[in-house]
């Protein structure tokens, strides 16, 4: 999994299209009793806190292609949203298309447009599921996230981000009436995800070789071979563990840390004396799904997101060298 920096372009063009993105409701607190396509496209830019940093120097044109809940979407509004879309494809330094859509049909109109528009540059549907007069609103964040896709240099094609992951428009449907996380690709999964403004892809094309002594496992008797152990930090979590691992002659330890790369501060105190004795140290995450995202602890974290047990065999191969 790969991040990539974000690549240089004039401009990105929003289209408005209404859905609950651009609803309002009487009371912060409803979700459900609000009207959607009340808010011009305009008004959903400025309400996103910190769009400018995301943008990296991109100018902003927003348009409103139309004003309605995307559950009456009709073939009118596609033909004219298409054209619209193809106009500013075609401008040089418009590197790509945000569409705020409902998310009833959203899922219809990112397929069309797929297969009307053929483009290489990216076109990036997002919506929210809560009003934009909500307490916590889900569509900024959801805005920001398209942009973040936008600028993104293996983003192509007509794509769909919602709560945090990007869905393509062959595989993307709505499966949830309520919830923020709305969207499920189904068996192909999400396309990556958006992580701190910085996008992940799932299938970055090929995996890099990252530890380049590892041929050294070919020649080196197993015997010699670094000997790297597993961690897990927990409640209760006992720095006996450590020492004891230390005092045996272990090289390297990979710590399978809690959520985002904590670790328990007992065995922290442990790590940073066995480190201090020359151990190498590796941070993943005991979480099974996503990876640890910017710099979580003290710790080194292992690379490409491994999980604790191919972060062991890393470490062992860079200990090789
Ligand atoms: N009915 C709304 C729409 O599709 C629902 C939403 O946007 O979440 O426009």
């Amino acid at each position: 999994m790969q991040v990539f920096e974000a690549k240089k372009i004039g401009k990105i063009v929003v289209l408005g299209t209404g859905g609950t993105i651009a609803g309002t409701a009487a009371s912060a607190s409803d979700h459900t009793g609000y009207t959607a396509g009340q808010l011009g496209v305009q008004h959903l830019l400025d309400a996103v806190p910190g769009l400018n940093d995301t943008l990296q120097g991109a100018t902003l044109v927003g348009e409103q292609v139309a004003q309605l809940d995307s559950k009456d979407m009709d073939h009118a509004t596609w033909q004219t949203l298409a054209q619209r879309c193809i106009h500013w494809l075609a401008q040089p330094d418009v590197g790509g298309l945000v569409i705020t859509h409902g998310t009833d049909t959203l899922e219809e109109t990112a397929w069309f447009l797929q297969q009307v528009l053929h483009s290489t540059k990216p076109v990036v549907l997002t919506c929210a599921m809560r009003p934009a007069t909500a307490l916590a609103p889900d569509g900024p964040q959801n805005l920001l996230d398209a942009m973040a896709v936008v600028l993104d240099p293996m983003a192509r094609d007509v794509l769909v981000v919602c709560a945090g992951r990007i869905h393509s428009a062959r595989d993307v449907e709505k499966i949830h009436p309520y919830r923020l996380d709305a969207f499920n690709s189904g068996e192909a999964g999400p396309r990556g995800w958006i992580e701190q403004g910085r996008v992940r892809w799932a299938d970055p094309g090929s995996w890099p070789v990252v530890h380049v002594h590892a041929r050294q496992a070919l020649a080196l008797p197993p015997a010699d071979w670094p000997w790297v152990a597993v961690l897990h930090s927990h409640a209760g979590a006992d720095a006996r563990q450590v020492h004891a691992l230390v005092a045996a002659g272990v090289k390297g330890l990979v710590v399978a840390g809690t959520g985002n790369g904590t670790v328990h501060q007992d065995l922290l105190n442990a790590l940073a004396q066995a480190q201090a004795q020359g151990v190498a140290l590796r941070l993943t995450t005991r979480c099974e799904e996503g990876q640890i995202v910017g710099q979580a602890a003290a710790l080194q974290t292992a690379p490409l997101g491994l999980n604790v047990y191919k972060a062991r065999i890393s470490l062992m191969l860079d200990l090789m060298k």
